[in-house]
């Protein structure tokens, strides 16, 4: 089962999450049917979208991450609710180079507007992309390490990694440790599969703080209520304009590749 733990390390100066995603990463890739370059990418991305979510507070808060690559050659759309459902997609076969494009992140706590990060993409790798973004947009020094590896039947066989963040009260003893346990992992774990357990087992003599357990899933968040308000919000008359030069009213959920489809009899009941 997919897993989070996160706790503190290091003195409780640094933050330490190990994450474990294979099963959500092959739920993607199942849906998506899509090709590896494009697959390793959204399983990069739905692991730091889980990543992302498992630190909302809210009831309701939620957060989006979009990678677009250089020259418009694809764009990868993560979204997570503090729920740890996680759902995502990739447009185009994002084959070309990440560098030069951009990662947008928007969290929304579910009251006040929500807070929009943009950073420009320099290396191609995932854990590189996070770093940058941590760093520019919301000011944490952060180390991380997200790998997706790939069987040769397309299927996932291990995602997940680890990130370390700086508080603001780290001192320089603190970060040198954290920085020679970020090497152990590398050297230990990283391209290889592993289990968030053994990998948090190696960090424990360094535990400083409780340790939490968060579970996240593949799950879309669309369903017939939600699209029947999308349409409602459209009128009657442009729907049953659309019917008759159709056929049929169609709505396709990107996430879950789902068509949710509206003759005239259901459109009249919509409304
Ligand atoms: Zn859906």
């Amino acid at each position: 089962m997919d897993k989070i733990l996160r706790t503190l390390i290091c003195g409780g100066q640094v933050s330490l999450a190990v994450i474990e995603t294979t099963e959500l990463v092959n739920s993607a890739v199942e849906i998506h049917k899509i090709p590896c370059s494009a697959a390793r990418i959204l399983g990069g991305l739905l692991t730091c979208g889980a990543y992302l979510a498992s630190s909302l507070k809210e009831d309701g808060a939620s957060v989006s991450l979009t990678v677009k690559a250089k020259n418009g050659d694809g764009a990868v759309s993560v979204s997570a609710d503090k729920n740890l459902h996680i759902r995502g997609y990739a447009d185009g076969s994002c084959e070309s180079t990440l560098a030069g494009g951009s990662l947008t992140v928007v969290r929304e706590d579910g009251h006040s507007q929500p807070f929009v990060g943009t950073c420009e993409i320099f290396a191609d790798g995932i854990s590189d992309i996070l770093d940058t973004y941590f760093g520019q947009s919301e000011q944490i020094a952060t180390a991380s390490s997200i790998n997706v590896l790939f069987g040769e039947d397309g299927k996932c066989v291990s995602a997940g990694g680890i990130v370390m963040q700086l508080l603001p009260c780290a001192d320089e003893d603190n970060i040198v440790l954290a920085g020679t346990l970020f090497e152990e992992f590398k050297s230990n774990f990283s391209d290889k599969k592993f289990d968030a357990q053994t990998v948090i087992n190696t960090f424990n003599a360094y535990f400083s703080g409780a340790l939490t357990t968060a579970f996240p899933v593949y799950k879309c968040n669309c369903s017939e209520r939600k699209i029947r308000g999308v349409l409602a919000s459209l009128g009657k008359r442009e729907l049953l304009k659309i019917c008759d030069e159709l056929g049929e009213v169609k709505v396709h959920c990107h996430y879950c590749n789902k068509d949710y489809t509206y003759n005239k009899t259901r459109i009249e009941e919509i409304f």
